[in-house]
């Protein structure tokens, strides 16, 4: 089964010597120490994770190998002009009682490779999305290969909550950067001043523009539609001559949530419907409510 997990890289900066001869014992080129740029990355752990599962401890090694010479990629696409950063190095390490993989990556100084590492740097491009293939997983409960046993993941059994232990590592695919604005309280957002930063600015910042410009047309229609929701309310409420005045209505309109406001709509066409002479009703209840509607879409 094909495993997808959160990582988190770690910035670094120069290799040390030992480092420098890793890389290019993976490298074809050999590179010297101000051409690269290491991070470190913490890879898989044996903590049950959001979705009930978690590596067996036993696994990790197995899987600590597979990661070696992976490389990682700035999106989800597979291009290989995309590969920016390579895992030369893994190790299982052991802190405060949890066991996790700690790969060490390169990435080739210049060009577009500068962002990137401005990026790790920076805590934008701090984490990352590891996958893999293990060829087994296991039942915490009772053992037995999950998915035969009655026990389902994230459910409670006599106090113990049911997980998957993923084991027998099989393959390590490429890692990606997945691109999270950095905490306010790591820096990046400081630069934009104490107060609290527009979306606009955001937008700007993080090189979001045609998402903000797309949303603001969103919410343009949004509002449109709400405007044409409110019209219509007063207009039923004054057709059916509620005895309420178009002001206290549209007031009324204004506030309640769009739901509600939806619901009375109907409401008020229905009874307008029902209010209608004998005469239109029998030309059907569907062809009067259209007249009604296009009545309001003046
Ligand atoms: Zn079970």
């Amino acid at each position: 089964m094909e495993i997808n997990k959160a990582a988190e890289a770690v910035s670094s900066g120069a290799p040390t010597a030992v480092q420098l001869e890793a890389i290019n014992h993976l490298a074809k080129a050999q590179l010297t120490a101000e051409q690269v740029y290491v991070f470190s990355l913490r890879l898989c752990d044996n903590q049950v994770d959001r979705d009930f599962e978690r590596f067996d401890e036993g696994a990790l090694p197995g899987l600590a190998r597979l990661f070696l010479g992976k490389t990682g990629i700035v999106d989800h696409k597979w291009s290989s002009d995309k590969q920016v950063a390579r895992i030369f190095e893994t190790q299982v390490v052991k802190e405060k009682g949890v066991s996790f993989i700690k790969a060490w990556a390169y990435i080739r100084r210049g060009g577009a490779n500068d962002e990137i590492i401005a990026d790790i740097e920076a805590g934008i491009k701090k984490e990352v999305s590891v996958g893999c293939a293990m060829g087994r997983a296991v039942c915490s409960v009772c053992g037995s290969e999950y998915g035969t046993c009655a026990h389902q993941k994230g459910e409670s059994y006599d106090g113990q909550v049911c997980c998957s232990i993923l084991q027998e590592p099989m393959d390590a695919f490429e890692f990606s950067f997945v691109a999270v604005p950095a905490q306010r309280e790591a820096g990046v957002l400081k630069s934009l001043g104490g107060k609290q930063p527009k979306l606009k600015e955001l937008a700007d910042e993080f090189g979001a523009q045609a998402e903000y410009r797309a949303l603001y047309q969103q919410a343009e229609l949004g509002k449109r539609y709400c405007k044409e929701l409110e019209d219509s309310i007063v207009r039923l409420g004054l057709a059916l001559e509620l005895g309420v005045e178009a002001p206290v209505l549209r007031s009324i309109a204004k506030t309640a949530p769009t739901e509600d406001l939806l619901k009375l709509k109907a409401a008020l066409e229905e009874r307008l419907a029902e209010s209608m002479p004998v005469t239109t009703q029998l030309s059907g209840g569907r062809g009067k409510e259209e007249a009604v509607e296009s009545g309001f879409l003046i």
